[in-house]
């Protein structure tokens, strides 16, 4: 009921009236009229209960379209009551009709044989018959023009039997249904077909077939819709004619608009998500890939710039780095901390013997060794030239004697061909309280130096400065 309120509002506001009681367009009747339709009582009216978006019979068996908004308008200004008579079929209602139990048909064409029974009131509508096409075919003026061109249309229609009389040299398949054909255009089974402008538009919508476009228009087939009144009563026809006269074709689009915009909600495009998502996953894919190869190569990077090329061990700026910190921790903590400084005896005699390139391999057999024989814990690197350092954390003086005098014994011990045996000597320091770097490594230089000086292949260690005295 409020809906049908709200109705009437918005048509008065529409016809520009500024109020809305009593409507404008109220249809004066006599009182000869007045006291006919007080006599008939309410009105039966037979409707189409699946015809949607003209009119159907929902699933509160309520009577909704544009066909009963339009009569629910003309029943409002001529003030009289109508009531359904529920059917499940069209056919329910043509039989319910024949027999006057309904006095009035809601929305029909007029055609000979229902002119036997049912008397018409001017057209309470006009849905013109329309060509559908895709939407890449041209605009079609008159479809003499298309020759040879597929047309699909609902079996048993009034527009199949005019289609094949009026344009023969259409091809027509013939379909089941006026959406069966819709989507033959639409799948590019059929090049075209007819169908109400209301109706198509209603199913592109509906449907989702947005790929199809009005291509012309066929004015003389246009649907002229009816209120058809039983012949036993053609007083009422007179006074339904004076209501639908009242109609404006203003109200009369408002009507169809709100019935044929209807708000669908569209379905998703599984394929253009699929598209979507696929397109996502390799840009992922391609920079998570790109993303591997570079943390790889930052890594790879990072290793080189702290390697020694030619031995694989650390180079001399990885070592001092090392070195700062195990100087940093044993400032801050009661730790102790050696180095190892050794040096190649008489290598020079080797790479002037048997070449540079032998003594690059010399340089990598000692640097093997010296690996092999250190604990996890302690820090190799290659000094320079033909000097390597160790780092011995928590390692004090005699712990590193004890290492050093074991590398020297292992190296001395292994082969080297063509350089026969390989010797080193090895100077020791321990850190010293506010001990820098140097003050160590030059502690290690010389008990090397020592160690050279006393005959080489030997260990010699510095005397590590005791603390120095609180004053
Ligand atoms: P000492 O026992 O007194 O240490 O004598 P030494 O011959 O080992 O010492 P010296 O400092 O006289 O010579 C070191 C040589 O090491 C000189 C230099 O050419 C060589 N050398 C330094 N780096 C490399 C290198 O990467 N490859 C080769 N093959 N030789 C190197
Ligand atoms: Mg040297
Ligand atoms: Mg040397």
């Amino acid at each position: 009921m409020l809906k049908k309120l709200l109705l009437v509002c918005v048509l008065c506001l529409h016809a520009l009236d500024g109020h809305c009681s009593p409507p404008a367009t109220s249809v004066p009747l006599s009182e000869a009229e007045r006291s006919y339709l007080a006599q008939l009582g309410p009105i039966t009216m037979c409707v189409d209960p699946d015809w949607t978006p003209f009119e159907r019979i929902n699933e509160a068996g309520e009577h909704e379209g544009i066909a009963a908004d339009l009569i629910q308008q003309v029943a409002l200004r001529l003030g009289i009551t109508i009531r359904l008579h529920r059917v499940r079929l069209w056919s329910e209602s043509l039989e319910a009709s024949q027999q006057d139990r309904c006095q009035i048909m809601s929305f029909l064409n007029q055609t000979p044989v229902r002119d036997r029974w049912l008397l018409f009131t001017r057209p309470i509508f006009s849905d013109p018959n329309i060509i559908i096409t895709r939407e890449e075919q041209p605009f079609i003026a008159d479809l003499h023009t298309l020759r040879g061109k597929t047309v699909a249309l609902p079996g048993g229609t009034m527009v199949e039997e005019r289609i094949r009389k009026d344009y023969p040299d259409l091809s027509v398949i013939v379909t089941q249904s006026e959406r069966e054909a819709v989507t033959m255009v639409s799948e590019r089974k059929a090049d075209l077909t007819v169908r109400t402008l209301i109706g198509a538009a209603y199913a592109i919508r509906k449907e989702g077939l947005f790929n199809l476009k009005i291509s012309g228009q066929i004015p003389e087939y246009t649907n002229q819709l009816r209120i058809g009144v039983h012949r036993n009563h053609p007083e009422l026809r007179e006074i339904l004619d004076r209501g639908v006269a009242t109609l404006s074709d203003q109200e009369k689009e408002i009507i169809w608009n709100r019935h044929v915009s209807i708000n669908v909600q569209q379905s998703l495009d599984y394929r253009l998500l699929a598209k979507i998502v696929l397109a996502a996953a390799l840009v992922l894919g391609i920079f998570t890939y790109w993303n591997r190869k570079l943390s790889r190569l930052n890594r790879e990077l990072e290793r080189l710039s702290i390697t020694d090329r030619l031995t694989g061990l650390n180079n001399r700026m990885r070592l001092d780095e090392c070195f700062d910190r195990e100087i940093q921790r044993c400032q801050r903590y009661p730790r102790t901390f050696s180095i190892i400084l050794l040096d190649i005896d008489h290598f020079k005699q080797i790479n002037d013997s048997h070449g540079h390139q032998v003594g690059d391999q010399v340089l990598i057999a000692v640097a093997n060794c010296l690996q092999g024989n250190l604990r996890q814990t302690d820090v190799i690197g290659r000094w320079g030239g033909e000097e390597f350092m160790v780092l011995c954390p928590e390692t004090d003086l005699e712990g590193a004697m004890t290492l050093a005098e074991n590398l020297r014994g292992h190296l001395a011990a292994t082969a080297m061909p063509p350089a026969g045996q390989v010797t080193a000597s090895f100077g020791i320091a321990t850190y010293a309280p506010n001990d820098q770097p140097q003050d160590m490594v030059s502690r290690a230089d010389r008990a090397l130096y020592a160690a050279k000086h006393a005959g080489r292949n030997r260990v010699h260690s510095e005397p590590t400065p005791s603390k120095p005295e609180l004053t």
